[in-house]
């Protein structure tokens, strides 16, 4: 066997893939039909739960080294401010990061790529996937080599992180359902001088469409997204002079261009394939679905999704789980897709559409809506949550269990654990959870009780009982988790079981169950 996973595709999700799977002991074949790292720099918003996962990976100091934290998002309507979204204020105490993280998607990908390097995998350019033979227990996939002819490798599992025209998927014979925006949209690099907001998102809304300002790097660099007026559309000659005007009949006139570095336009898509598995192949990231670029959601769900993946892979190649695992990828991560082109991707469509209705809402009913909500805290911690990904859910997945009904507002099976400031030791010093809690194995935490006879599996679980403390209980009393109580949490730190009395039975029994642990399965 060539390798155990075949990782097709080294844009961010396969890089994220790659590493997730090489730091638990599974040493990936990563292939790019490219002849090396791309130099476009596409996404640019790094959400809080992709920064959570790359303190995990080790590359968080160096992306907070070369990007540029958005602390807030101001939205323009006819030149006037109409509402903010505080990131900073609406996300603290839920995350390290209460911010959108500005860092080009080339720099992602060289720090992911950097890492991958560290731990011995380097990524073999030049090579595409040109065939795909499933048999019940390995996959024959068809390379094509840099010097044009073909080889044959034997794998146990592909990840299809090929992007959006993905040979996994088509050579798989999986549809992709979806249809391209009517819009051709443009981005551009500039120096400018503006109404708009040092260090935040702007988001102008007009008649005829929006514009988005991202802050980057350096002084009065902002990276502008628009859509083209419709009297540029089908032009091939299109400058960023041409969308000049456009621009700043929105934004004011006193906005003011000094350079331009990079100007582009281009059409998207929204779709998502009809499965995320054929048998021994998966789809990760925009091989599975392709989204608006406004709200920075593509390449952060592409992330997760190889997140998700990857310790249940690990745990299949390693024996330490049974097949059956797998399916719980697609079980959760369809929905999120599914979700995200039913909210963000509808509320783009208003965003974008050409009637004079849609200009009218925009400008008037969606900027005062979004004043009025945005001013409300709990509107503000809702939509933190929603954007930043850390609330997303597993609620209904095989993989979610919980014994009884806790209190109202506590988190469920499913659920993203929250982050704490907790004594892990009765005389120890408060540490940050996320920093305590690792993510190569099963945690188990348990509140309020003795962890007597929790199940011995080894290294798939480090037990973390709490001691009573007043700084504890207030903690724990802030994000309602109540005494007594135990949290099993899965190694991407999603509460698998859950309950008030320990249960060590239950817990076995969740493993045995869940994980089918048992003699290897063969492949
Ligand atoms: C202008 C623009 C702005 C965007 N802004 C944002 C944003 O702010 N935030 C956000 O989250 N997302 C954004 N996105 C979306 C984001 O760029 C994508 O979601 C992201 O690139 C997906 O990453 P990926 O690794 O899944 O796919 P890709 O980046 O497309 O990588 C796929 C890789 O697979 C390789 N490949 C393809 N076929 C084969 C084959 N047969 N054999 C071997 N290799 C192959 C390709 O060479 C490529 O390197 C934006 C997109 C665009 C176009």
């Amino acid at each position: 066997m060539g390798a155990d996973v075949l990782v097709v595709g080294a844009g961010p999700t396969g890089l994220m893939l790659a590493n997730q799977l090489a730091r638990r002991g599974v040493r990936p074949l990563i292939i790019d039909r490219h002849a090396g790292p791309s130099r476009e720099t596409r996404a640019l918003g790094v959400q809080a739960r992709t920064m959570e996962i790359y303190a995990k990976l080790g590359v968080v100091d160096r992306a907070l080294e070369l990007g540029k934290p958005g602390s807030g998002a101001d939205l323009w309507a006819q030149g006037r401010r109409m509402a903010r979204v505080p990131l900073g204020e609406a996300g603290r105490d839920l995350t390290p990061y209460p911010y959108i993280l500005i860092l080009g998607q080339d720099d992602n990908e060289r720090i992911m790529g950097d890492r991958l390097h560290e731990l011995g995998v380097s990524v073999q350019w030049n090579t595409e996937l040109i065939g795909l033979d499933q048999e019940p227990d390995k996959v024959a996939a068809t390379l094509k080599q840099p010097d044009g002819t073909t080889r044959k490798v034997l794998v146990a599992w592909v990840g299809g992180c090929d992007g959006a025209r993905s040979a996994v998927r088509e050579l798989s014979g999986i549809t992709f359902p979806g249809a391209p925006y009517q819009h051709v949209f443009f981005v551009a690099d500039v120096e400018a001088t503006g109404s708009m907001v040092p260090d935040e998102v702007n988001a102008y809304l007009w008649r005829e469409g929006f514009h988005l300002f991202f802050p980057m790097r350096g002084k009065d660099h902002w990276r502008v997204v628009g859509i083209l007026p419709a009297e540029l559309r089908g032009r091939d000659d299109v400058t960023f002079d041409s969308v000049v005007p456009s621009v700043r009949n929105e934004a004011g006139a006193g906005l003011t261009f000094k350079s331009c570095t990079w100007f582009s336009t281009y059409r998207i898509h929204h779709r998502s394939a009809s499965r995320f598995r054929d048998r021994r192949c998966f789809l990760l990231g925009d091989a599975a679905h392709i989204h608006s670029p406004v709200g920075a959601q593509g390449m952060n769900t592409g992330l997760q999704d190889a997140y998700n993946l990857a310790w249940k892979l690990a745990l299949v190649v390693k024996g330490q789980a049974n097949e059956a695992l797998l399916d719980s990828y697609e079980d959760e991560r369809i929905p999120v897709a599914r979700r995200l082109l039913n909210t963000i991707d509808r509320a783009f469509m208003l965003a974008v559409s050409d009637s004079w209705l849609a200009g009218l809402l925009r400008t008037k009913v969606l900027a005062r809506i979004a004043a009025f909500a945005m001013s409300r805290e709990p509107i503000q911690r809702f939509a933190f949550r929603v954007i930043s990904q850390i609330g997303i859910r597993y609620r209904k997945s095989f993989l979610s269990q919980s014994l009884d009904e806790l209190p109202d507002g506590a988190p469920r099976a499913g659920d993203r654990f929250p982050w704490l400031q907790l004594k892990f030791r009765a005389d120890g010093p408060v540490e940050d959870s996320f920093q305590k809690i690792g993510d190569m194995q099963f945690n188990l935490i348990v509140i309020g009780q003795p962890a007597e006879a929790a199940p011995d599996v080894g290294e798939l679980l480090s037990v973390h009982v709490i001691p009573a403390d007043p700084m504890n209980d207030a903690e724990l009393a802030r994000v309602q988790i109540p005494r007594p109580s135990f949290y099993l949490l899965r190694p991407d730190g999603h509460v698998g079981l859950c309950g008030s009395r320990f249960d060590a039975a239950a817990i076995k029994q969740y493993f045995a169950e869940r994980l089918h642990l048992g003699p290897r399965s063969a492949h």
